[in-house]
């Protein structure tokens, strides 16, 4: 392998670029800062997660040719932290600094036809799906993919932009209901679990994974992530090979979460693709010799990758706006009180700064850790039943 022209080490002490405000970024600021570098954000928002920490905030839309050029101007290498910010963006940045991932992955993320269609002729096991590009095709859908999920082809994140079907007339109504854009009908698939690997890959093609994560979803957004997934040493061999197979696939360079599905009869569906970190990597933070955040670093820095080990077990519990909420009927907001968090020494509060609280926004997590799972299932249960999270089924 040859070191790629533009993979000379960018030492401590320079600007990176990051495109995008959000917690995730928040997250890359503070990593990147503490090997040292320099952070320039660039974020439409006045006041976002990443901006308030970063070095320098350019307030400019992402499509904002004056911002995208300061920004350029002053980082020699940028980096985004979610999936939806405009290829243009990136393509604008290309042309004078590196930009990882590189907007061709990022456009097969941001749209499930293409991502699905990428996976599938990659040679990835997906749920059984089809094309919904028009009326008619979702009057016609083929009957074997029912009961299935309509789900739009962009902007759905988080459950958003999908609707569950059981007949041939709701994929009709569901395909209305979504606003006639283009979607994918998938087959209902009888899920076991759902897990999530994280893979970094730099300039020269290495590779790093983190250990599987095992999510648990409540209304579509991702709940705890249980690391490592209580699945057999076999089928967790098989989902890092996955996850390094389809970045080696995309020939991506950067941190990259392959999301997947684990069938009752113990196959590995693909089931999403993250060109970033991800939520449910988050437990890397406190539990791992190298965060997701700080591989995301060094691979646009050109700096060798971390070892990504796990000290120890760890549960990770997201924080949602409704904590902020104390009933359902309540409409002001006020602050939790973490001392039922911090009381626990073995759990790591994470808040990010977020100063207007929504139900379903992401506030914060906590990380559990312990030297078995056992003991780190049991903090996170006393921490959800403090704070009175619902949904104890899920741990
Ligand atoms: P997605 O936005 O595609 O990740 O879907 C959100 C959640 O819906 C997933 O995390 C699963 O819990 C569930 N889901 C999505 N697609 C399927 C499917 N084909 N079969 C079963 N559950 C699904």
């Amino acid at each position: 392998m040859t070191t790629k022209p533009d993979d000379t080490p960018i030492p401590p002490g320079q600007w990176l670029g990051l495109l995008g405000g959000g917690q995730l970024g928040r997250m890359f600021c503070m990593a990147a800062q503490s090997l040292g570098y320099r952070v320039a954000v660039l974020d439409p928002g006045a006041d976002s997660p990443a901006g308030n920490v970063a070095d320098r905030h350019v307030h400019a839309d992402y499509l904002d040719p004056a911002g995208l050029a300061r920004l350029s101007a002053i980082a020699r290498a940028a980096t985004t932290e979610f999936e939806n910010v405009p290829a243009a963006a990136l393509e604008f940045l290309a042309r004078s600094a590196r930009v990882s991932p590189d907007a061709s992955s990022v456009a097969i993320a941001q749209d499930r036809i293409r991502e699905k269609a990428f996976l599938r002729n990659s040679g990835f096991e997906v749920a059984p799906f089809a094309v919904l590009a028009s009326a008619h095709d979702a009057a016609s859908a083929d009957p074997a993919l029912l009961p299935g999920i309509v789900k739009s082809a962009r902007l759905g994140y988080d459950g958003k932009g999908q609707v569950r079907v059981a007949n041939a007339s709701a994929v009709a109504d569901a395909y209305r209901a979504l606003g006639g854009v283009p979607c994918v009908i998938e087959r209902f698939v009888d899920l076991a679990c759902e897990v999530s690997v994280i893979v970094a890959r730099d300039g020269r093609g290495a590779t790093t994974t983190w250990p599987v994560a095992e999510n648990r979803h409540r209304d579509g957004i991702l709940d705890v992530s249980i690391v490592p997934a209580r699945v057999p040493g076999a089928l967790a061999a098989r989902a890092r090979d996955v996850a390094t197979r389809v970045a080696s696939a995309l020939d991506y360079r950067g941190v990259l979460c392959v999301e997947m599905f684990v069938t009752r009869d113990g196959a590995l569906l693909v089931n999403e693709i993250a060109p970033r970190p991800h939520n449910s990597g988050h437990y890397t933070i406190d539990a791992c010799v190298t965060s997701q955040f700080e591989q995301q670093a060094r691979v646009l820095a050109g700096l060798p990758l971390g070892d990504t080990r796990q000290h120890e077990p760890a549960v990770m519990v997201n924080l949602l706006g409704d904590l902020w909420f104390d009933g359902l009927a309540a409409t002001a907001p006020r602050e939790p009180d973490w001392r039922a968090v911090l009381a626990h020494p073995q759990a790591k509060l994470h808040l990010y700064g977020k100063s207007e609280p929504r139900r379903g926004r992401k506030m914060g997590h906590v990380t559990c850790l312990a030297p078995t799972q056992d003991e780190a299932l049991a903090v996170a249960r006393a921490i959800r039943g403090s704070l009175a999270i619902p949904g104890a089924d899920l741990l």
